[in-house]
């Protein structure tokens, strides 16, 4: 079987033709994955309605985001930065709503108040945030969302834990009494409520969110008609990872929003931002072996590759473990991470090109490489890295050593490509130098 895996209709072959094209190191998106996974979560079970936002800084590009709001998802814009790209996008203000630690004040405060009243939806993520903002909204009737720091979370690290004591998104419980009086005093209405407790997609602690977030709708939210659970919808990267149950948790949240409706009359809608689960199993960062080496006794063997960290931080960042394919330079899949899993015999250190110890593929969580089971690959051949579609792209350190941002490709559904990203150009790189 010529296929990496289960997720794609990516095969072997098909990669050196694209390779041959484009040249690496670039990153490669499967259109036929993206659509699958916007299908899956807009099945999720609901008692009222669902509304589905990409979470946009997952992977934020132009085609990304036409092609998710194509499938009928609205946006969840972390910055104004990407509340604006998503505008530019083509996509309509009142698809997006900016959950941000910015402060609109300033420039960004008049370029706030113009995206509110083209329709974007504010979700307010601190009491100065509100002070801010509170005036302009009463003033025009617009109804704002409020973000809950809801004292819980959960992430796949520690680092990526957004609901806990360590982290600071949102306005913590203990300061909702004031925000009110604040927002009561100026007849604000909050008709959405927020929270996004992290990226772990414990299930457990999904529903206990889904819970808690309910009971505080109901203490202190009379006019909000949705809950929004955020995103943290966990991805199974590797094999034996298990991704989250879409079914599973929107029949749990269901159940609780229809009994919330008996107890209190009120239909809540629900919504959830998933950014990882959308766009993770997607895409591929396909680089070519430039070099291989050897530590000697005691150490490992290393493949040199063309991207690595500039590409795929996440490894550094976080100590994440992607899956690895070996393509052979004439399109034989040599090794793959899903079929492969017993494979003997050789084992690995994937290092890209950065003058960085750290440009490791597969490190510990304290920072120290190790190698992973695989096929050899020859010089020239390719090793891609999967799991890659979202985080990597967007979060990737990439003009380290003055290596130029890689370009980006979909795979598409007809089984043609396309280049959706050039590659950066020295001009380009150079171009803000005084
Ligand atoms: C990052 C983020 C998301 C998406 O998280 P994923 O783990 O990628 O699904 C959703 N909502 C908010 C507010 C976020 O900051």
């Amino acid at each position: 079987m010529q296929q990496l895996n289960h997720f794609t209709r990516l095969d072997a072959q098909r990669i050196t033709e694209i390779a041959a094209a484009v040249q690496s190191p670039f990153y490669l998106y499967d259109e036929g994955t993206i659509i699958d996974r916007c299908k899956d979560v807009l099945s999720m079970p609901n008692a009222f309605g669902l509304c589905v936002r990409y979470a946009m800084k997952a992977n934020p590009g132009k085609s990304i985001l036409r092609l998710v709001a194509g499938q009928g998802l609205l946006i969840d814009a972390s910055s104004m930065m990407e509340a604006r790209r998503a505008q530019l996008a083509g996509i309509h203000l009142n698809k997006i709503i900016l959950t941000a630690q910015e402060v609109p004040a300033g420039e960004d405060h008049e370029a706030l108040k113009q995206m509110m009243l083209g329709g974007l939806l504010y979700n307010v993520c601190s009491l100065r945030q509100l002070r801010e903002i509170g005036p302009f909204a009463a003033e025009h009737s617009i109804d704002l969302s409020i973000r809950v720091h809801p004292g819980v979370g959960t992430g796949e690290s520690a680092s990526r834990n957004t609901g806990d004591h360590y982290s600071c998104f949102g306005i913590h419980l203990r300061d909702v009494p004031e925000a009110l009086d604040y927002a009561n005093s100026l007849g604000i209405r909050f008709v959405q409520v927020h929270e996004h407790i992290g990226s772990g997609g414990d299930p457990q602690m999904w529903r206990e969110n889904i819970d808690l977030e309910l009971s505080f709708i109901r203490e202190y939210f009379p006019d909000a008609h949705t809950v929004s659970f955020g995103g943290g919808l966990s991805e199974a990267r590797m094999p034996g990872e298990t991704a989250a149950d879409v079914q599973m948790l929107g029949l749990y949240a269901k159940e609780k929003i229809e009994l919330f409706y008996k107890e209190t009359g009120r239909k809540l809608r629900m919504e959830i931002e998933p950014g990882t689960y959308i766009m993770a199993n997607a895409g591929y960062v396909v680089t070519r072996v430039m070099d291989k080496k050897n530590t000697g006794e005691g150490g490992f063997n290393f493949l040199i590759l063309d991207g690595g960290m500039d590409m795929n931080a996440r490894p550094i960042m976080y100590g994440s473990v992607h899956p690895y394919y070996v393509v052979s330079r004439d399109g034989r899949l040599l090794f793959s991470e899903y079929r492969d899993m017993e494979a003997g015999g050789y084992e690995a250190v994937v290092a890209g090109r950065c003058c960085e110890s750290g440009d490791c593929q597969s490190l510990t969580m304290q920072g120290l490489s190790y190698p992973r089971k695989m096929a050899e690959p020859e010089i020239g051949d390719y090793v891609l890295i999967g799991g890659a579609g979202a985080y990597c792209s967007s979060m990737a350190p990439f003009n380290y050593n003055s290596f130029l941002q890689a370009p980006e490709v979909l795979f598409k559904m007809d089984e043609s490509f396309e280049l959706i990203r050039k590659r950066q150009t020295m001009e380009q790189l150079l171009q803000n130098e005084l």
